[in-house]
């Protein structure tokens, strides 16, 4: 189906597809050299595309927004791990710039079809498809599949345009512009697992009135690669040693954090009051993998076309039906023990709830945290989580409570504790124990957001440099800074973060663009890019009024110590502010 082997032999950069959703038109745009887009894919040209077209004080849900869909610059070529999709605009949750990648089918057949990026703009008051294959692309009506959830909307269109189809598409929630709503991507069975989840972006497609692009795959492919002989050179070994060294990961995914996240104290538990679970077990990696291997479920699975570390899974019932797929740590600790919820199942189903309404799974679960911590659902009962779920699919006043992120009814309840950071809930990671997380959720472009540069326990920057002990200050905002940089390149590329942002893999990626477009790129030229796309993000947030006085922690982090560690967020307002002050200086 992908045609990997198919790879033609000359250099030449790809197209964007620009729609007026009203109007239903589409123009063509050439990314040439020379041309302001050149160079950039992914996160690098959302980003660039929200800073130089959105206004910044745009209505994230008007006319004025964009919401740009885009593959890596590795997208398209037997890379590892280099089939993702990054989705930009201005986001309702925070209201400054966002990306947030996914992966799935799709990206790899857009740049088969020789599409880098669609961009939508506008607003459209019926509902929607794009159709994408061989002829062109074309507009049709969506009006049928209106409150349909993700599940049964991609059956349709399954069978209405083929088993082999990749799509984009928005569950209700995005139809009724919830700001906590996620755009979803088939994965490689076909299921609508995979979402680009944080910041709303699934209310502004929503707004845009698109339901769903379906992408037909195309007869032949139309990437080029320059010089495929290097380029194998190159990405051949580095994929061997990335299916070696990963193989444990592999086999338990993140869910396998969960345990360990728990002995470290910094699981967070009961809307962040604990860092320890004391059932963690029951939901653990180790009780996933029992099951998963007595039910006969898959682990070891690709999300996308090129992976070889093949962290996800599938997750069957009791009876042997399909309940979720791509069952993580960060939605486990959400949903879980955030909400004193000890029963994987119902974990499990959660996560498919969500899927199907088309919600991010983190927000959704850091807000029902906020719920239960003001009493209004008790603490545990998922019963009344599913029922809530249900709401939200349907649209009821209950379900835009809760679909509009922790803010919005930490807001609404008047709550004390609100565990978030530029408006979006923060995520697995316990800031007040994970020092350079706590740098990372305070100062990323992106609001609390654990993927914008994940120090988790025992991850580096770079393999010659000591950067002190996981819960101390020493060399944190460095490790953060760092990650935060290689991650933006490696989100660009339309890599899985999982094949590492690190200073030794940027050689490999400069050697596998200059492979790809017959550029002369060196490992710093390629640590530039990725500075300069978070300065770009930094400018439009500036300019949207998210200061970096926003890098801050709301004061109970501050204020009370975790559980059981006895720690507190520990480095100072003027850190924080200050963090980005240096980006214009080298990198060592
Ligand atoms: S490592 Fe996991 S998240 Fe990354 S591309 Fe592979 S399956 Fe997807």
């Amino acid at each position: 189906m992908y045609f990997l082997n198919n790879v033609i032999n000359y250099s030449k950069i790809m197209r964007i597809a620009r729609f007026n959703v009203e109007k239903e038109s589409i123009e063509y745009e050439e990314i040439t050299k020379g041309s302001k887009f050149y160079l950039l894919g992914a996160r690098g040209l959302t980003s660039q595309i929200v800073h130089d077209e959105i206004p910044p004080l745009a209505d994230p849900l008007g006319e004025e927004n964009k919401l740009i869909i885009a593959n890596g610059l590795l997208t398209g070529s037997p890379f590892p791990n280099s089939g993702r999709t990054s989705v930009g605009a201005k986001s309702p949750l925070t209201n400054g710039i966002k990306e947030a990648n996914v992966g799935g089918r799709p990206a790899m057949m857009l740049a088969f079809h020789d599409i880098r990026a669609l961009v939508l703009e506008g607003k459209s008051a019926s509902l929607k498809l794009i159709v994408i294959d061989d002829e062109g692309i074309k507009f049709e009506s969506a009006e049928i599949y209106k409150g349909f959830g993700n599940y049964e909307l991609h059956s349709n269109l399954r069978e209405k345009y083929g088993e082999n189809v990749g799509i984009y598409s928005i569950g209700p929630a995005g139809e009724f512009l919830m700001k906590a709503a996620s755009v979803a991507a088939n994965d490689l069975e076909g299921y609508p697992s995979r979402h680009a989840a944080r910041g709303g972006l699934g209310a502004v497609m929503g707004s845009k009135g698109i339901k769903a692009i379906v992408i037909i795959p195309t007869k032949s492919s139309k990437v080029k690669l320059h010089d495929i002989k290097k380029f194998r050179e190159i990405s051949k070994p580095f994929a061997k040693n990335l299916a070696e060294t990963k193989r444990n990961f592999s086999i338990y995914g993140t869910p396998n954090m969960v345990r360990g996240m728990s002995v470290l104290g910094g699981l967070p538990t009961k809307n962040f009051r604990m860092g320890s679970f004391d059932k963690a077990m029951e939901i653990s990696g180790e009780r996933l993998h029992e099951l998963v291997i007595a039910r006969k479920g898959r682990k070891q699975v690709s999300c996308s076309p090129t992976c070889v570390i093949k962290c996800s899974n599938i997750i069957l019932d009791e009876d042997g039906n399909h309940l979720t797929s791509s069952f993580e740590y960060e939605t486990i600790f959400a949903n879980g023990s955030n909400l004193l919820i000890d029963n994987i199942d119902n974990v499990a189903k959660i996560d498919h709830l969500c899927d199907d309404a088309g919600i991010d799974t983190i927000e959704f679960g850091v807000t029902m945290g906020v719920a239960m911590d003001c009493g209004e659902v008790a603490w545990g009962d998922a019963e009344t989580v599913f029922k809530i779920l249900g709401e939200i699919k349907k649209g009821s006043d209950k379900g835009k409570l809760y679909g509009n992120g922790v803010c919005y009814l930490g807001e609404k309840l008047n709550a004390k504790r609100i565990p978030q950071v530029k408006g979006q809930g923060i995520s697995g990671y316990e800031p007040r124990v994970f020092k350079a997380m706590s740098v990372t959720f305070a100062t990323s472009p992106m609001g609390a957001d654990h993927t914008a540069g994940a120090a988790i326990a025992g991850r580096t920057s770079r393999s010659d440099k000591d950067y002190g002990e996981l819960t101390e200050n020493e060399g944190k905002l460095e490790l953060s800074y760092e990650l935060q940089i290689y991650t933006a390149i490696l989100d660009s590329m339309g890599c899985c973060y999982f094949i590492g942002p690190s200073f030794e893999n940027m050689n490999i990626i400069a050697g596998a663009v200059n492979a790809m477009y017959d550029t002369n790129l060196s490992r710093i030229d390629v640590i530039n890019i990725g500075k300069k796309i978070i300065q770009t993000e930094l400018e439009f947030n500036e300019k949207a009024g998210l200061t970096q006085d926003s890098n801050d922690f709301p004061s109970f982090f501050r204020e009370t110590p975790s559980n059981p560690l006895d720690l507190k967020v520990s480095f100072t307002k003027e850190e924080f502010k200050n963090f980005w002050k240096r980006i214009e200086e080298p990198l060592e």
